[in-house]
């Protein structure tokens, strides 16, 4: 059988590259202007697209692929691909959910732990001398005894860091759309509500227009000038400017955020401040987990060619009958 022939949007790994090769005929796009040229060249002809980096798949980009089948996509955020004319289309989409679970959980834990006993700072101290010359590094006012933690998304990401949060002994509640019946943590309908009863909110939700902006000004003041505010989900959760006002005038504590609301660019103010913890988008980025996101990427790809299953599609795509 001729091989199927896709377009692979942003890098992928080499492992990913290899298993992508095997089966498929790759159609590589860098720059957006790769696009154009391949849609150009091969857009009649291309059934899938691997999205690897942060491209912004909107209708214009998927409308110039008349035949395309699946979006499989490695992560499992989805945000920033035109799900609605995916759906008209019959055009499946699918994520890499599972794999990269507890790695995100650990990043999540380490960003609570640093933001809260204020590590990087801290060994910013030793490394400029200051321990020698200054003496012990100051006292944290934060810490994670007596804290409650509201987790903001209680899905897979957000159960696997209960999951830690319980073995170091943290009270865990949270706030979801629907209430988890077997979940075993308190559950919160409004999120308000939660986030004047807790000091430390976890943000682990998807990036969608209903989540947008979820935490604005009000929400921050609900949690309080002991607030602290981990965000592992999307950066688009939190109204940015708000939360550097909230961070500025001590409104909040301080704040941990590995995800931003226009990546890769962070604002100079956040950067200026002194009370939030910065990372560059590292939940899943470990050679062994983004190799295991580009395993299930492929594998859906070959799923949906093969026999018409992929292995992860997301709800809003169903799956159509392969004729
Ligand atoms: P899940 O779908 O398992 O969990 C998402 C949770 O969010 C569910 O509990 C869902 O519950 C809740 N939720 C969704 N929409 C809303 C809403 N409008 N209001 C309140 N709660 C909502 O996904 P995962 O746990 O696997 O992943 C979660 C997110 O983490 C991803 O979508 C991605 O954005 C982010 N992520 C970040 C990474 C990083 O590198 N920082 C890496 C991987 C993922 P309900 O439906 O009941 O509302």
């Amino acid at each position: 059988m001729a091989k199927v022939e896709i377009l692979v949007l942003g890098a992928v790994r080499p492992a990913t590259r290899e298993a992508l090769e095997r089966d498929f005929i790759c159609h590589d796009a860098n720059e957006p202007a790769d696009v154009e040229t391949i849609a150009a060249e091969a857009g009649d002809r291309i059934r899938g697209i691997a999205r690897g980096g942060h491209f912004h798949a909107d209708k214009a980009l998927l409308a110039r692929f008349p035949r395309l089948e699946i979006f499989a996509n490695f992560g499992v955020g989805y945000d920033g691909i035109d799900l609605d004319y995916c759906a008209g289309k019959g055009i499946v989409v699918t994520n890499t959910p599972d794999v990269l679970t507890e790695e995100v959980a650990d990043t999540a834990l380490g960003l609570l732990l640093t933001t809260v006993r204020e590590l990087s700072a801290a060994e910013q101290y030793l490394r400029a001398g200051r321990w020698e010359t200054e003496g012990a590094y100051p006292l944290t006012k934060a810490t994670l005894r007596n804290r409650t933690v509201g987790i903001l998304g209680l899905g897979r990401i957000g159960m696997a860091i209960a999951r830690r949060l319980d073995a170091m002994q943290v009270p865990v509640v949270y706030h979801s759309r629907r209430e988890k019946a077997d979940a075993g943590y308190r559950y919160y309908g409004d999120l308000k509500a939660m986030l004047e009863a807790i000091d430390t909110l976890v943000i682990v939700v998807p990036g969608t227009a209903e989540t947008t902006n979820l935490i604005d000004a009000d929400m921050l003041k609900a949690l309080g000038p002991d607030g602290i505010v981990i965000n592992v989900g999307r950066g688009t959760v939190i109204d940015e400017p708000a939360l550097i006002e909230a961070l500025a005038s001590r409104t909040i504590q301080a704040a941990g955020l590995d995800v931003f609301a226009r990546e890769p660019h962070v604002p100079e103010a956040l950067i200026a401040l002194d009370n939030v913890v910065l990372f560059p988008h590292l939940g899943s980025a470990s050679h062994h987990t983004r190799d295991a996101m580009g395993k299930l990427m492929v594998d859906n790809l070959k799923g949906w060619f093969e026999n018409g299953k992929p292995l992860t599609p997301v709800p809003e795509t169903p799956v159509p009958a392969k004729g």
